[in-house]
């Protein structure tokens, strides 16, 4: 490819210039196997909750039949029973989700919620013959996933009475409805200024009402020379009353790292001095970091939190994400401060759909602005998919602090994160905030280290930053992403850890280094 043409896909973001290497590297000239570690889709799944969920599917056909039968037409669930009916279909000496199921209904006891209720709920959440009501979250759904979320992200404070939940199509329909509640509630508005802690995931970047918006990087920005840690010095700047909101992805993306308690104390502090900052916090790789701790849980009234069930139970086809906010919090205190004229647009707005709309909270104003308010009564996550989140966090829930689940995720992507950096040479970063569900790698650094500072300065002057990409893709069959699009520097290339077979990393580590002897070899020509 000429450099013209590289320059044009430059302009594209991380995913598009992925996509077209895909068709290059599926083809490469070395007849290599091809490898996409560009994508963070996890080549892993939970079979657990999938199984309990198919197990409950046969279970509520049968109850259906109770009712109404004839031929393939059946009837409603009935309350009254349904519990022990369920324990009287499960065989657990014969099947292990079945046991699965059984220490889910002692724990649900535990929990002081109603058996009987929760398995009605599962069974017509799972049959689907009934819109979400309510609509934000079923009501067993929402105490139960407060539960999981406590466990994995709270590191020990106690939130999960004090939080409501939303159930969302994803992290992705999360972010997307964040963004548009905040804007229509006036809550940021076009000229505000917006932090983000940069590296940060694509579409945060990319959203195109971002332009309306004075995106402020400021130092929050994490690179190699700090280990892709957030500097505590940076977070200080949060302090400044002009900065509404912060939007953070934690552990980032690309940079696989958590804040730590040093980061997350300055997040504290600049609340502190700065008491309206709306903060947005996107932890879909908390569970990947050994006792991770979100910021919602340091600063709950001004944080919102996105999770979603993606990655760890390998379900990005399934769709499955939370919002989550705390009864207390800065959004709601915000909208009641705005000026009489702002809210009574509002009360305008939301008066098709509730009787006292001054009153209606952010997070089910956002329920009602994901179906643009008008369809506001059929809004809400479909059940099958709000139980499917349910059982996946039950299985969390259930085995304790002794989730090997969770700890084999953790260790796969560990596994390959070492074999990678054994393989390229590179020192590794074993700090326990490193999640390693990413990894990055400075390809002019890699250069430098390895042929030279004039090497290094042959490759940034002669070949566009996505040139060495393209070659691995072209040549070797293989397909990082790069980081620019993240935000990141130049040559800074994107692998991910989740998505190839163990064995493959070493490969990828090995085809790097070969493809960079290459680029060595023509620069030692031309001298
Ligand atoms: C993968 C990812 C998401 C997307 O989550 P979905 O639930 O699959 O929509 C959100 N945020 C970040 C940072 C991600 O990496």
């Amino acid at each position: 490819m000429d450099k013209k043409a590289e320059e044009k896909l430059e302009q594209l973001g991380a995913f598009e210039i992925s996509n077209q290497m895909l068709t290059l590297a599926q083809k490469n000239e070395k007849s290599n196997i091809f490898l996409n570690a560009g994508r963070g889709n996890p080549n892993w799944i939970n079979t657990k909750a999938r199984a309990a969920f198919s197990r409950l599917m046969l279970f509520g056909i049968e109850e259906s039949q109770r009712t109404i039968h004839e031929s393939d037409l059946a009837g409603y669930t009935e309350l009254n029973g349904i519990r022990e009916r369920l324990e009287a279909f499960l065989e657990p000496d014969k099947n292990p989700s079945d046991q699965f199921l059984t220490d889910v209904l002692a724990y649900v006891k535990q929990l002081g919620l109603n058996q009987d209720e929760v398995v009605k709920e599962l069974i017509d959440g799972i049959i689907g013959n009934n819109y979400p009501v309510p609509s934000r979250i079923l009501k067993n759904a929402e105490v139960i996933l407060n539960h999981y979320l406590q466990s994995v992200l709270y590191h020990g404070v106690e939130l999960e009475k004090q939080t409501s939940l939303f159930a969302t199509e994803g992290g992705t329909a999360a972010i997307v409805y964040i963004f548009n509640s905040l804007k229509e509630n006036k809550l940021i508005k076009p000229g505000d200024k917006i932090a983000i802690n940069t590296p940060i995931f694509t579409p945060y970047l990319q959203i195109p009402e971002l332009n309306d918006y004075e995106m402020v990087e400021i130092d929050l920005r994490s690179n190699e020379e700090n280990n892709w840690e957030i500097s505590p010095q940076a977070i200080d700047q949060l302090q400044d009353p002009a900065i509404k909101a912060f939007f953070i992805v934690n552990p980032s993306n690309p940079g696989s790292k958590a804040f730590d308690q040093k980061a997350l104390a300055e997040i504290k502090k600049a609340v502190a001095k700065n008491p309206d900052l709306m903060i947005i916090t996107d932890d879909v790789y908390g569970t990947f970091v050994e006792d991770f701790q979100t910021v919602y849980s340091v600063v709950p009234h001004n944080t919102l939190l996105v999770y979603s069930f993606s990655k760890l139970f390998g379900a990005t086809g399934w769709r499955l994400g939370l919002i989550g906010v705390h009864d207390d919090n800065v959004f709601d205190r915000l909208i009641k401060n705005l000026a009489a004229k702002d809210q009574q647009a509002l009360a305008k707005r939301y008066d098709l759909v509730v009787l006292e709309p001054e009153k209606m909270k952010f997070i089910d104003r956002m329920v009602a602005d994901s179906r643009s308010i008008g369809l506001y009564h059929t809004s809400g996550l479909s059940t099958p998919q709000q139980i499917m989140e349910v059982l996946f966090a039950l299985t969390h829930l259930v085995a304790g602090k002794q989730d090997a689940y969770l700890e084999t995720s953790k260790k796969i992507v560990a596994t390959r994160y070492e074999d990678l950096f054994d393989s390229l040479g590179l020192p590794k970063d074993d700090s326990p905030e490193n999640a390693k569900y990413y990894s990055i790698i400075d390809l002019y650094r890699l250069a430098e280290e390895r042929y030279g500072k004039d090497f290094r300065e042959y490759l940034t002057d002669n070949f566009e930053q996505i040139d060495f990409l393209l070659n691995l893709a072209q040549k070797n069959g293989i397909v990082l992403m790069d980081g620019v699009g993240f935000g990141a520097a130049s040559g800074d290339l994107r692998v991910s850890e989740a998505n190839l077979p163990t064995e493959d990393y070493r490969l990828i580590g090995s085809q790097v280094l070969e493809l960079l002897a290459e680029y060595h070899q023509k620069f030692e020509a031309q001298k």
